[in-house]
Order: structure tokens, then sequence, then C-alpha cells
């Protein structure tokens, strides 16, 4: 690289630690988890033209890089402690590369996350982060925690991250006055750290949605051996979303992808703690269906009318 690796890592990617014990410049970062936490660790790996369009701004890019590894803790209810990052790099560009460290740093920051290490080569544009976070011994949230009779929640409005890549793809248009808002929940997507503290105790399983509701929540029921009915037409989601064919709407929010929101079930007998924790945290969350001990997953209308073709349909959707 025409800036030297070391030099690129010492201007970009130095900077003081305090929660960990030893950050950037040995073989090995340090870390110091409390006595009686657990860590819980994420990797996210991210291609460009796969994982983020070329036109991405770079700020937006650092952060959506941290963000989608920071919803994964969030999703365990674990607190970020440190990442590292591997980057691939066509070249050293100073402008990119100041960019990517303000949008990185301005939410490592935020969450009092420290970057203590990483990797730094030549290469096509691959980011690759692994998170590292908190979690008291024996309380992380976990994809298998569902039981029948469980409540279904998910927080913040789905979809809209789909409904921008479409406006990309030239497939829907929506208002100039929504464009900016739905381009936002693609390119910066806010992950639900607080929320998933919040539901240690309360939630019985818990995922972060990266890949579209119906996928996702497959996760759960399979690692809970139970099946769920997902109310469609209670799913929360934007006014922008909202003034599109329901046809749309049922395929931004049902297998969208990208949404970074928690999908988490518990008992009927917390809905009030489950309100609590998301107002402490300044987030709603909706219920939109239950766990049912039969298996396999029923998706319903507001009519109790099943969706069942509609969802499959989708999966042609998905694989793009
Ligand atoms: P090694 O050869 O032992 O893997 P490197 O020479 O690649 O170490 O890296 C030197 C130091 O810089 C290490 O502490 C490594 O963790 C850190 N580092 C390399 N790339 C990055 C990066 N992109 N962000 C943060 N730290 C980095
Ligand atoms: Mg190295």
């Amino acid at each position: 690289m025409s800036l030297g690796e070391f030099e690129l890592i010492e201007r970009y990617f130095s900077r003081p630690v305090s929660r960990a014990a030893l950050g950037v410049g040995d073989d090995c970062a340090l870390l110091a988890p409390r006595p009686g936490m657990q860590l819980a660790v994420s990797s996210d790996l991210l291609v460009e033209g796969r994982h983020f369009l070329s036109t991405v701004a770079p700020d937006r890019l650092g952060h959506k890089a941290l963000a989608v590894n920071l919803s994964d803790l969030a999703a365990c209810g674990a607190e970020p402690l440190a990442f590292t990052l591997s980057l691939s790099l066509p070249r050293a560009d100073p402008e990119w590369l100041e960019g990517f460290a303000a949008g990185l740093f301005a939410l490592a920051d935020a969450h009092g996350c420290e970057l203590v290490g990483g990797d730094t080569t030549r290469g096509p544009l691959v980011l690759n982060l692994t998170v590292f976070g908190e979690v008291p011994a024996g309380q992380a949230l976990l994809r298998s925690g569902a039981r029948a009779g469980d409540d279904l929640y998910v927080s913040g409005t789905l979809g809209d991250a789909r409904l921008a890549l479409e406006v990309f793809r030239g497939t829907l248009t929506v208002p100039s006055g929504d464009f900016e808002r739905v381009r936002t929940a693609m390119e910066r997507p806010t992950p639900r750290v607080a929320l998933g503290q919040a539901l240690r105790g309360i939630a019985t399983g818990a995922v972060d949605l990266s890949d579209g509701l119906v996928g996702d929540l497959g996760h759960v029921l399979r690692r809970s051996g139970v099946g769920a009915t997902l109310w469609a037409d209670a799913l929360p989601r934007s006014a922008a979303l909202r003034a599109l064919p329901l046809r749309w709407q049922h395929l931004c929010t049902l297998a969208g992808g990208d949404d970074y929101e928690l999908l988490f079930s518990a008992p009927a007998a917390q809905r009030a703690a489950v309100q609590d924790a998301a107002a402490r945290c300044g987030v709603g969350v909706t219920r939109i269906g239950q766990i049912d001990a039969e298996p396999g997953l029923r998706c319903v209308d507001a009519e109790g009318q099943a969706l069942d073709l509609q969802v499959r349909a989708f999966d042609h959707f998905h694989s793009s």
C-alpha cells in the first residue's frame, strides 16, 4: 500500500484503551472480563457488492460494519467490550479511511467498545469484525430458549432496509421525503444494545434480524424445538412502507433482511416487564405472534387467513 501498512494502522486504527488490558500494537490484545462474566464473541464478514453497495458513504460503512456486530451482542444480552477489525483494501485512500474510521469510532465510543487489534492487507474491499461482549455467566439470551405459549415480539419497525434496496434496484419508488429515511435504515442501522441487556431474565429466546424475519425466526424455532404463529398485519412498519401495496409490505417485513431489530419470546406473565424494559431503553416493541407447541411457522393476516403461499414465494427474493 502507498501509505505503509503500519503507518495506516498507526494513523487510523491505533487508539488508547481503558477497558481492555492491552490494545493495538502487540501480537495479541488482552481482554479483562470482570469476575463472574462470560465473554460473548461474534464475527461478521462484509463483502462489497454482497453485503453493501459500493455507493455507500465510508462513514456509514464504518458505522454499519460495527453495528451489525453489536446487534449480535444485543441479541445475546451482552454488553459490548472490545472488537477487532480485519481489512482488505484495494488501496489506501486517506479520504476513505478518515470517513470509515469516523463512522466506526463514533458508534464504538457510544457503546464503550474498544478497537484492540486486527489485520490489514491489500485486496478486494472486505471487512471482518469480531466483537467481544460481557454477560453475567449463565444469563445470555439464546435462540434455544423459546417455549410454547410464549408471546413473540419485535423491536422497532421492519422492512425499511429492504424497501431502500428495492428503490436502489429500481423496482420500487418512494416519495423523495421518505427516501433519506429508508436509506438511513439500510445504511445506518441502530443496534438494540440496551434493549438486549434489559431483556435478560425476561426474554426466553432471542435473535437479531439480519436475514429476514421468517428465516431468522426459523432459527429460533428449530433450536427451541417449537413452532409459531405470526400475525403478518401486526408487524410494525413505517408510513413509507404502509403506503405500498400489501404484497410489498409483507415481502419487506417478512423477508426483508438487514433490519437489525431484536426478535424475542417472553412468557405472557412478563408483558408488563417487557414494555417497561422497552420504555427504559426508548425503543418500541410490538407483539407479533406466539410460540406454539406444534412445529412449523404459520403466518396469518388480520382475518386469520393463512399466508402460506406468499411466504413460500419469498424464498425466491430471499436468495437474491
Ligand atoms: P501480526 O503480523 O503479528 O499479525 P500485524 O503486524 O499484522 O501483526 O499488526 C500489528 C498490530 O496492529 C497488531 O496488534 C494488530 O492487531 C494491529 N492491527 C493490524 N491491522 C489492524 C486494523 N485494521 N485495526 C486495528 N488493529 C490492527
Ligand atoms: Mg498481521
